[in-house]
């Protein structure tokens, strides 16, 4: 059947996810195993959440809620935009392929950096789209690299804002060059998977930039924070028209009713995020300290995860790891040759990491 197949397809590289804990379990024979792999939130839902669940679940014989209509108000309330400027997602993976299938046509060109975020190049290719791949200056987005990419061919401009796997963010001042003069046309998706978890000045506020310009979409996710990866849901912000038009390319009913109850609850339980959201930023300095104290460098980034510089292969180095049941995962995959990608996980969870690293270092 191959020779059937939408070339477009047999293109794509398949993602590689990281290794999940019971395959680890198995190989190794070990008995207790941690991920530090997929920047998952370690703590799980709250009882709240966990409560939304149940009663949701009473109803799963009922189609969802395809327009997500308590959700919706709720969120856009709390980002002071409409209701009608929101698009939901089965994740915000299914956020970026919507903007590509409303967006782009065979052969048009989508900008993103490299190495990115894994979903912009597979979900593009499957679109048959051109990849113009920019690469990254360090560990940084060439965002005026990026803008000098674009071509009245070009349709999408991915920028993962902070990136996975860099975990490094663009300034609000990088972001506000890249958007001066730049053509009012083609879309800037601004992929915020991670923004809770910055807490710096200069983060641009993208909401904001919205007001403005009618070209951008705000991606964000209830899988990392709110630790909902496993029911996948995120939305996109975007103009009235342009929120149109992605509602246009979605399934009726991609999002499930489960998965909304729960980022409602999510929503409503600050005082436990907020506590995650602290103890995790803590954690990160933990992390770095104790890596300091190993004689590695690690960028101290602004996600859940951190990038760690070995002077050793760092595939070794990972398979060394997952022998001592520690799953990170290793850059080589990315082109990051000496890099390894930690998340933050639980105190005892970091403890057990710095150990490991040290012994197998
Ligand atoms: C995790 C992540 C997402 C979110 O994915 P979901 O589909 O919402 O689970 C989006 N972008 C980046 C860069 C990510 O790392």
């Amino acid at each position: 059947m191959k020779n059937r197949a939408n070339p477009n397809i047999l293109k794509v590289k398949p993602y590689v996810p990281g290794k999940p804990i019971e395959e680890v379990k198995r190989e190794f024979k070990l008995k207790s195993v941690i991920k530090l792999a997929s920047n998952e939130n370690p703590y799980g839902p709250s009882s709240k959440v966990l409560r939304a669940i149940a009663t949701a679940g009473r109803s799963v014989n009922r189609y969802p809620d395809g327009g997500c209509y308590e959700l919706r108000r709720e969120l856009a309330k709390r980002l002071d935009v409409k209701p009608e400027q929101m698009v939901f997602g089965c994740g915000s993976d299914e956020v970026i392929v919507l903007a590509l299938r409303a967006f782009v046509r065979e052969g048009d060109e989508v900008v993103m950096a490299k190495p990115s975020f894994l979903v912009y190049s597979i979900a593009s290719a499957a679109a048959g789209a051109r990849l113009v791949e920019v690469p990254l200056r360090g560990l940084c987005y060439d965002l005026p690299a990026m803008k000098a990419a674009v071509t009245p061919k070009t349709k999408i401009v991915f920028i993962g804002n902070p990136d996975n796997p860099s975990g490094q963010y663009s300034t609000k001042a990088e972001v506000a060059a890249f958007l001066d003069g730049f053509p009012s046309d083609v879309l800037v998706f601004f992929d915020e998977a991670y923004f809770e978890y910055v807490r710096a000045e200069d983060y641009p506020d993208t909401l904001a930039l919205l007001k403005s310009r009618r070209n951008i979409v705000v991606a964000r996710t209830f899988s990392k924070l709110y630790g909902l990866a496993g029911l996948r849901i995120g939305y996109g912000v975007a103009d009235v028209e342009v929120a149109d038009l992605l509602n246009r390319a979605r399934e009726p009913f991609n999002v499930t009713s489960v998965a909304q109850a729960a980022a409602l609850a999510a929503l409503k339980d600050r005082s436990y995020y907020k506590k995650i959201l602290d103890e995790t930023c803590r954690q990160r300095e933990v992390v770095c300290t104790g890596l300091q104290k190993l004689g590695l460098e690690c960028s101290r980034g602004a996600t859940n995860f951190i990038q760690v510089r070995t002077s050793q292969d760092s595939s070794a180095l990972a398979q060394a790891l997952l022998k001592k049941g520690v799953i990170v995962r290793d850059m080589a995959v990315w082109g990051l040759k000496n890099y390894i990608r930690v998340s933050i996980g639980t105190p005892s969870e970091n403890k057990r990491f710095l150990k490991a690293l040290g012994e197998v270092i």
